[in-house]
């Protein structure tokens, strides 16, 4: 066979340890691979080129994506696509293996009803992709969290502050929740878990009366301006509070132990379910176990909130 292989979104680390893998996997079963620059913009443009052995030497430890991303929105036009499908079908390529995030499976569905076979690996730090219990470059993202999280409480504990760490996620509160756990925070705050904002304050009201010199709170984005919040817990609870934005920082670094493992794992599935004619499906890792659902059952679809949320309560 002749696989193209794509990373597409919002770059994660580990993404270039799942193209590795589909490289070195697909080559010891005897097929082709292409590698797609820029997501689905190199799709369109006929911008690939032949990923060997050598090619993707030295790739497993490296962060961001060797081949690139792109967000490409008149990729949501049938012409832009049917032009992507016709470069893949004059090079006589016979499958693409699409690694992102929702959008990407979005896009990957599409070209799925026009007769392509598409594999979807979910490569995200968000962790928002159902079927799934995790992304690839998820516990990247945390581990980055985590370090900056132990960082703030020195400083934050030094000045008696309250630290409001603001962290990415989209609509997942899992980078949230799971990073402000391993970090030890006052306050977790997701779409999942809402707060009201007076009943924070009221608390850490207490906690200056208590004695305490410190506390955190961990946020997921796009809930609320945390600067302005910092603003008010410094008006109204006696201690200062200062807002950190993580941004684009929780996307960067050499991947995780973990993540390596899992884009191995995924990368390698997706090239075997091609093996075995399976097609229009998504990898996915449940109870350690690699399993693939159809694009339909996993876009648009809830993710099942995960046990740790209830632990929050309980240990913060
Ligand atoms: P992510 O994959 O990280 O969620 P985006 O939402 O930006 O990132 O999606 C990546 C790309 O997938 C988009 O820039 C676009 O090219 C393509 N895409 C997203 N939604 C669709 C759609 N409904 N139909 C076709 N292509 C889509």
């Amino acid at each position: 066979m002749k696989i193209a292989v794509l990373t597409s979104g919002g770059d994660a680390p580990g993404m270039n340890a799942g193209v590795r893998a589909v490289v070195r996997s697909g080559n010891l079963y005897g097929h082709e691979v292409y590698g797609i620059k820029d997501g689905y913009m190199g799709l369109v443009e006929d911008n690939m080129i032949l990923l060997t052995h050598q090619s993707v030497s030295g790739m497993l430890t490296k962060g961001g994506t060797f081949l690139g991303t792109s967000r490409l929105p008149e990729f949501k036009e049938l012409s832009v696509r049917k032009n992507a499908v016709k470069n893949l079908k004059d090079r006589g390529i016979d499958a693409l293996i699409v690694i992102g995030g929702d959008g990407t499976y979005r896009g990957g569905m599409e070209l799925a009803k026009m007769g392509l076979k598409i594999i979807g690996v979910p490569g995200t730090i968000d962790n928002d992709i159902p079927g799934t219990d995790f992304t690839i470059g998820f516990n990247t993202a945390v581990e980055t969290i985590v370090d900056a999280i132990d960082k703030l409480r020195d400083t934050s504990s030094s000045h008696q502050r309250v630290s409001i760490i603001e962290v990415m996620g989209r609509s997942s509160g899992d980078l949230a929740v799971y990073a402000g756990i391993c970090g030890g925070a006052e306050f977790i705050i997701t779409p999942e878990n809402p707060m009201n904002k007076e009943d924070m304050i009221d608390k850490i009201k207490k906690y200056k009366n208590e004695g305490r010199r410190h506390a955190i709170v961990v946020i997921t984005e796009k809930i609320l301006d945390v600067h302005q919040l910092a603003e008010e817990i410094t008006e109204k609870s006696g201690f200062s509070s200062r807002a950190t934005v993580l941004g684009y920082i929780q996307r960067g670094g050499a991947p995780s132990p973990d993540d390596r493992i899992l884009a191995s794992r995924m990368g390698t599935y997706a090239v075997e379910l091609l093996n075995d004619d399976i097609y229009g499906v998504c990898v996915g890792i449940r109870d350690s176990r690699m399993v693939h659902l159809p694009f339909a059952n996993i876009i648009g679809q809830k993710r099942p909130k995960n046990e740790l949320y209830s632990l929050v309560k309980k240990v913060s």
